[in-house]
């Protein structure tokens, strides 16, 4: 129940759809994480976990320990693995639910053996750092004094051993290519010291648009499981996707203007003409950016509409020419289709000078999340 008229639309089957897009392009031994972070997204973590599990995801990926334990206590029993660091103190919270941890240093590796013992049951990944730069081990040998310490405790399984490409949507492949590289000297350190091989992942959603070969036993696909290609340079034709999300108004007050007529803080935008000027229940507190004031678009009657003054904190308006007889309570949309016109995240994000990911986690938690 909400009572202001501003709200997302999720297209569940869309979620399926993308899914069964990767499905259909990897090798049946290939498993996909659906990545759910941020509240899968934008989109409500909750509702796309549940659409990507039932198209054929076999495990989820999450940011903190906070979000898996929000999707274990709502009753999701997949594998679930928490990608960010995790303090050691924390650790045994994780396992009390079967969650999986990242783990990189010897203290959370000690720790989680710790809470594996007291549980009687621990996961954890451990991650290597190929070039990223953020988290992850860096050096070969500390991984294998990490990896020994791990297999120390029986009850302690390490399931994985995963890298983060950082550079997997950019035009020249190189970067990644070396990523990969260094990844597989890990690799094979692990297997000159006879050590067990845990299931190995790389790959995002770019990585498995363009480097399927690298797939190993995970892809952990978040942008593309919403309907976005990671940029221009991570598109695949065989992997066709369908934007899951739309972002939908109604007009809150319409009135006619002269030219001359000021809108919005700092009187910024003056009429050029007369003009009819469209009030929406919207603002940069949503998420929809002030950057976005005297330079983007709606959609009103399937046409493009432009933002004219400063977006406000809640309300934000758009002009229409006088002969449109736009009445209060109107359906506008703001990122999606409407007739034939379509605004979708890359375009805000050009628009913001940033990426499709800001623009989706950007929309705001007051915005109800409605599947459809
Ligand atoms: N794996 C890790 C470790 C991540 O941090 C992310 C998100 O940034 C992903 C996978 C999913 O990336 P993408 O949304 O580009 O598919």
């Amino acid at each position: 129940m909400f009572f202001r008229p501003t709200w997302c639309e999720v297209d569940v089957a869309a979620i399926r759809h993308n899914v069964r897009a990767f499905r259909r392009v990897l090798s049946p031994e290939v498993e996909i994480m659906a990545v759910v972070k941020a509240d899968g997204y934008g989109h409500g973590a909750l509702l796309v976990a549940r659409a990507a599990l039932e198209a054929g995801a076999t495990r989820l990926g999450v940011a903190t320990l906070d979000e898996a334990v929000q999707l274990r206590d709502a009753g999701l029993t997949a594998p679930l693995l928490v990608l960010g660091p995790t303090e050691g103190r924390h650790v045994e919270e994780a396992f009390a639910r079967e969650i999986a941890v990242t783990v990189f240093d010897a203290d959370t590796v000690a720790a989680a053996a710790r809470a594996a013992e007291r549980r009687g049951w621990g996961a954890v990944h451990l991650k290597v750092d190929t070039g990223m730069g953020r988290v992850g081990v860096r050096d070969e040998a500390e991984l294998v004094a990490l990896y020994r310490r791990a297999l120390e405790t029986p009850a302690l399984r390490v399931e994985g051993l995963y890298s983060h490409l950082a550079c997997a949507d950019e035009a020249d492949p190189s970067f990644s290519v070396d990523q990969h590289d260094r990844f597989r000297r890990f690799v094979a350190r692990l297997e000159q010291e006879g050590l067990p091989v845990p299931s190995l992942h790389l790959l995002n959603s770019a990585g498995a648009l363009r480097f399927r070969a690298w797939a190993y036993r995970f892809v952990r696909i978040g942008i593309s499981l919403y309907g976005y290609y990671p940029s221009d340079h991570a598109r695949a034709a065989d992997v066709p996707l369908r934007p899951a999300l739309t972002w939908k108004t109604r007009v809150a007050f319409v009135k006619d203007v002269p030219p001359g007529t000021p809108i919005s803080y700092g009187a910024a935008y003056r009429t050029p003409e007369a003009l009819r000027i469209l009030t929406l229940p919207v603002g940069y507190a949503d998420g929809f950016s002030r950057l976005r004031s005297n330079r983007g678009h709606v959609l009103v009657r399937g046409r493009r509409a432009p933002i004219v003054g400063r977006v406000c904190m809640d309300q934000t308006m758009v002009a229409v020419p006088r002969d449109w007889d736009v009445r209060v309570g109107e359906e506008v949309v703001l990122l999606g289709t409407q007739g034939t016109e379509r605004i979708d995240a890359d375009e805000i994000a050009r628009e913001m000078g940033t990426i499709s990911y800001e623009v989706l986690t950007l929309i705001g938690k007051r915005v109800p999340r409605v599947p459809v």
